[in-house]
């Protein structure tokens, strides 16, 4: 067989790598440490999805489904997207189920864009949304938005867009900053999409994790921007299955079947028994699951930062997501170790046996994120405090 530098890669798969989210995983298990780097989401799973997945493996709903999903799950991400998001769908028709909220992201940018086309990303960005953008051959073009207390320059969007302009991206609540989108500023952001005739894609795979009084704004929801977005969520996150790869999305029915049809040739459909699964999330547990999802991350949350905080990271408390993106200024001028987000990152793995991610993976320009580094709280709350522990103890 030919040497692997023989190989005449396309392009698209020439500047491939692992990801910096993936890549510290690795890293972490070297040392035999805590990942606070991905965002795995390693919590129990409930029971009822569990019970669930081993029901459709026991009745052998086992074959391909409809490329869109099962007809009873799509009409329950219905109900659930007209009552929590109050996103004015009508039919079942306009969801799409497919390989986990990512999957649903890419038929949506492979349905839209090609060579030619520019969409528009808000920084710090998920750099997942970034490189399946490219993938389509469209040119990305980022704006800031910051994080919680930091909006977007109306100007600078406005500058962004060109007259190949096609799609925004919106992530509310954000990873990797956990800011959640006002009312205020989504209506803005419909403004200048009416004006330039663009359509959002919005990824709200966050959407119950809220601290502080946050309120979940979906932009589908505003008068007038259903008919030009695509609202995307999924069942990783909030039912802690993300291997599941079990995600959806909701848009007016020309748009949902184009998808269906780009989900089908790429995937055929999401995973059947898991499909099935899900539907108990609809209907075994109550509000009180979300109220309780809510309270837990949100002690994990304060955990996590005071700690951060006590040993020198400036943090910008989220407002949602389960992600702390933190700057270590304070930190860098005290101790050695910490001349990059790079550096930092290496240096809290070999010293305190922590992953977090390198800011450098949420910006264009990597110096943009030299001075952070990402923290997910999503563990168990007592893995949460032994990485707690090892913190202060190496830096404290
Ligand atoms: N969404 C998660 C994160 O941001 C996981 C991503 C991944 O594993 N690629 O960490």
């Amino acid at each position: 067989m030919a040497p692997s530098s023989h190989f005449s890669f396309a392009t698209r798969a020439q500047s491939l790598e692992q990801s910096d989210i993936r890549a510290v995983t690795q890293r972490v298990e070297e040392v035999g440490g805590i990942n606070l780097g991905q965002g795995i989401c390693d919590l129990p799973t409930p029971e009822p999805l569990r019970a669930g997945a081993q029901r459709a493996i026991a009745d052998d709903e086992s074959i391909y489904s409809h490329y869109a999903g099962i007809e009873p799950l799509r009409r329950a991400i219905l109900e659930k997207e007209q009552a929590y998001n109050e996103v004015p769908a009508t039919s079942p028709e306009e969801v799409v189920v497919g390989v986990g909220s990512t999957g649903v992201f890419v038929t949506a940018a492979m349905s839209l864009l090609e060579a030619g086309d520019e969409v528009v990303l808000f920084e710090p960005f998920y750099g997942y949304h970034r490189n399946i953008l490219e993938l389509t051959g469209a040119t990305v073009r980022s704006v800031p938005l910051g994080g919680p207390g930091s909006t977007f320059d109306p100007e600078a969007v406005e500058a962004a867009i060109t007259d190949d302009a096609k799609v925004i991206v919106v992530n509310t609540p954000a990873n990797p900053s956990g800011k959640v989108w006002t009312r205020e500023e989504l209506s803005d952001l419909l403004d200048l999409m009416e004006r330039h005739d663009l359509v959002a894609i919005t990824d709200e795979i966050y959407e119950y994790m809220l601290y502080d009084g946050a309120q979940h704004v979906s932009l589908a929801s505003l008068p007038g921007a259903y008919d030009r977005t695509i609202t995307l969520s999924g069942f990783s996150k909030t039912y802690n299955v993300t291997g599941w790869r079990l995600g959806y999305g909701v848009a007016p029915a020309p748009l949902a079947e184009r998808m269906g049809l780009m989900n089908d040739l790429l995937y055929i459909c999401a995973p059947r028994p898991l499909q099935h699964a899900a539907l108990a999330a609809f209907e075994d547990l109550s509000d009180d699951y979300f109220e309780q999802l809510r309270d837990d991350y949100a002690e994990r949350r304060v955990l996590l930062c005071e700690t951060l905080e006590a040993i020198g990271f400036e943090v910008p408390r989220p407002e949602g997501a389960y992600y702390a993106l933190a700057d270590f200024s304070p930190l860098a001028a005290t101790r050695d170790g910490f001349a990059d987000d790079a550096a930092a990152c290496e240096t809290l793995v070999q010293e305190a046996k922590i992953a977090s991610v390198t800011g450098r993976s949420f910006y264009e320009d990597p110096a943009d994120g030299r001075r952070q580094l990402r923290f997910c709280f999503a563990k168990e709350l007592p893995v949460l405090r032994q990485a707690c522990d090892q913190l202060r103890g190496a830096f404290g």
